[in-house]
């Protein structure tokens, strides 16, 4: 599955139509919730969705079309079917919230009726009717769905598609891989790549007009202004992120038949208010999500080695090599081994990749035994405080 985006460009009125059904659909999913919550206070059981779906049929929801009522409430169903099993796994999911106008930002067709043609999108008539769409590059594959997402830069679609895999040329070499914040990732051969410089401009940019918007007078004009200029940085840094991570694994994927990375449990990390830490927090789970789906569509392998103890072993000769943070050289009183702290960690990572490639035999992605999962290292947390 690939997902394409797109610039649309919606009229007035049609933009009015889609700011109307993405309100009435939030409605609609708070007021469902809610419908679910006393459901459950009454009889003390789960109102399934076919049950629930009784209730909203056409007559229900005159405002909004048929296909949004449909996907709203699966997308409820969805959220609490992750809460139950995220209960059953000893995960930690939350309980499915109301949603606030913020967090409520996707309008989701459901099937090639609401589809791209000819330079316009087939929306439903109560979403606006067919619309400009700058198709800036053709779609692949089979067309599943749409969505429209509202950002603060204006509304994208979204298809999904079901693509064919890209086999490349089966190759004999590995590598691991070190995500830092530092550096973006340091591999096992010694290279580097860095965070970009120009996130490090727009986080500037950003801290400036954060400082502005606390400057303006609650419920001002100017105040709504230095808002959005906040929330369209904030846009702006995330797709920078995205197109160094889409860059980084992309050139992994290409160069190495195996490529070994940190598990890193990301959702488990302590908040931390650092912006270099949340960028860099949000970075290592996508860096991964995207190098295991272009390593799969390529029939390369991804390997998630247990973390603990890479930066603090001597990859020459195993020994412990204790080193607090601002020591940036790894320098071993056993063999004399000396590397950067980061292109060490990187080459132990490498080789307990190997040794679960050898245990196991090859296969698409891995990751090693379920006893390591947990916390990450604490190092991590600790760099991150420092900064
Ligand atoms: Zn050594």
């Amino acid at each position: 599955m690939r997902t394409f985006e797109y610039r649309l460009r919606p009229t007035k009125a049609q933009e009015q139509a889609l700011m109307r059904t993405l309100l009435a659909s939030r409605k609609m999913y708070n007021a469902c919730l809610e419908d679910l919550i006393t459901h459950y206070k009454e009889t003390g059981k789960y109102l399934h969705l076919y049950e629930q779906d009784k209730h909203h049929g056409k007559e229900a929801h005159p405002d909004l079309p048929a296909v949004l009522v449909d996907t709203t409430l699966k997308r409820l169903h969805r959220s609490f079917t992750n809460f139950f099993r995220g209960l059953k796994e000893g995960r930690k999911i939350g309980f499915p919230r109301f949603k606030g106008a913020t967090a409520w930002n996707t309008i989701q067709f459901r099937d090639a009726a609401n589809c791209l043609d000819n330079g316009r999108f087939k929306a439903p008539l109560q979403c606006g009717g067919r619309m400009r769409v700058i198709v800036h590059r053709p779609l692949e594959g089979t067309f599943k769905f749409a969505r429209i997402v509202l950002r603060p830069s204006g509304w994208y679609l979204q298809c999904v598609c079901e693509t064919p895999p890209h086999p490349l040329l089966k190759k004999e070499n590995a590598v691991g891989l070190d995500m830092g914040i530092r550096y973006l990732v340091a591999d096992s051969n010694g290279h580097i790549i860095d965070n970009p410089k120009h996130a490090r401009k727009t986080a500037k940019r950003l801290a400036h007009a954060q400082r502005n918007l606390a400057r303006c007078k609650k419920g001002s004009h100017r105040r709504k202004k230095a808002k959005k200029k906040v929330a369209r940085l904030h846009e702006h840094i995330a797709n920078q992120r995205k197109d160094t991570l889409h860059k980084a694994s992309r050139s992994y994927v290409d160069g190495y038949q195996t490529i070994a990375v940190e598990d890193l449990q990301v959702s488990n990390m302590v908040r931390n208010h650092c912006l270099a830490f949340v960028i860099a927090d949000a970075s290592w789970g996508m860096f991964r999500q995207y190098l295991e789906a272009k390593a799969e569509s390529a029939g390369r392998q991804v390997i998630a080695v247990r973390p603990h103890y890479t930066s603090q072993t001597c990859s020459q000769c195993g020994e412990s090599v204790e080193k607090s943070l601002s020591v940036r050289t790894h320098v071993c009183p056993f063999c004399g081994y000396i590397a950067d702290r980061d292109e060490n960690a990187a080459r132990n990572i490498l080789q307990r990749g190997l040794q679960v490639l050898a245990r196991t035999g090859p296969s698409s992605s891995r990751r090693e035994g379920p006893e390591q999962s947990g916390e990450s290292p604490s190092v991590l947390k600790r760099e991150a405080a420092g900064l």
